[in-house]
């Protein structure tokens, strides 16, 4: 791999991220199209289906559980929980937020967070396996699709690699996608099966990717972390509150990702909730002195 810089320091001013530094991907760094082909035919039944079954309304209803109900399982579950521990809670609701996560057919726990903890651990250097200086669709979906980062980095997700349980859904984690399809088809038909299945996961899937692609070079920076991560309220809005990515970047083990009362974070807010039902607990903020240290001199955005 090698790296390449811009010649002018003087566009390094965090406006274009794309312009300043890039990397160059290894050899082994390329799409599979041909293990891909169950991925790009996903997308062609999402959205060819939905013309042969029509939409009803319980079905553009169950889009909307299926969409944001199961992204609350990845970023509360999948990505506060397994990659960063920022709450705690008993194995029995552990085990349900695996299984919420494995039905939004972004694989198993231990892939998904064993990934993330090595984004944060080389966060936008060589080693980073989806930071936008290797391009921008590479780091929204690209890396997902190559043969080199297909299996679970146990060696960094040894913590919950030691649930049987999780080893059980991670390895059978092609298996619930389907029963949940089963489920959405039995609720409302061929309509529930296309539209609150096929289209809301693609729909989930981008959602959750624009976390790794376009909070790394979208939006304002308040911290002056040492990558490229920023805090974008559309994005926020759009990720029940991953969008506050800079914010996470400087206290990834914060359970909270909006600091401040006026940042959206819907994630956050049933987190809250479920510790008043003594569901989870221990739930990790900032302190005064983290929310004011390494402050940027001047916000910058795009
Ligand atoms: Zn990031
Ligand atoms: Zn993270």
């Amino acid at each position: 791999m090698s790296l390449s810089s811009d010649p002018d320091p003087s566009t390094a001013g965090d406006t274009a991220l794309l312009d300043r530094e890039t990397f160059t991907r290894a050899p082994d760094e390329k799409v599979n199209w041909v293990t891909s082909i169950p991925f790009l035919a996903f997308h062609v039944i999402a959205f060819v289906g939905p013309f042969i079954s029509g939409v009803t309304m319980k079905s553009f209803l169950l889009f909307l559980v299926m969409v944001f109900g199961r992204l609350w399982f990845i970023t509360a579950g999948y990505h506060r929980y397994f990659a960063h521990r920022s709450y705690r809670t008993s194995r029995a609701f552990q085990l349900v937020l695996a299984l919420g996560g494995v039905s939004c057919v972004q694989k198993g726990p231990l892939w998904w967070a064993g990934h993330h903890r090595n984004h944060h651990r080389y966060s936008d250097t060589e080693l980073d396996v989806h930071s936008p200086k290797r391009g921008f669709w590479w780091s929204h979906v690209g890396w997902i699709l190559c043969d080199k980062f297909a299996d679970a980095p146990t060696e960094r997700i040894r913590d919950f690699a030691k649930y049987p349980e999780l080893r059980f859904i991670e390895k059978y984690n092609g298996v619930f996608p389907w029963l949940t399809g089963l489920a959405c088809f039995l609720i409302a038909g061929w309509s529930g099966l296309f539209v609150g299945f096929f289209l809301s996961t693609v729909v989930l899937w981008h959602d959750t990717f624009l976390v790794n692609s376009l909070a790394h070079v979208m939006g304002r920076r308040r911290y002056a972390t040492t990558d490229t991560s920023r805090n974008s309220v559309l994005i926020a809005v759009a990720t029940l509150g991953e969008g506050w990515h800079n914010n996470h970047h400087h206290h990834q083990a914060s359970a909270r990702n909006g600091f401040f009362w006026w940042e959206l974070d819907m994630t956050f807010y049933v987190l809250k909730v479920l510790s008043w039902m003594h569901i989870v607990h221990d739930l990790k903020v900032p302190s005064a002195e983290l929310l004011a240290a390494q402050r940027e001199q001047k916000s910058t955005s795009v």
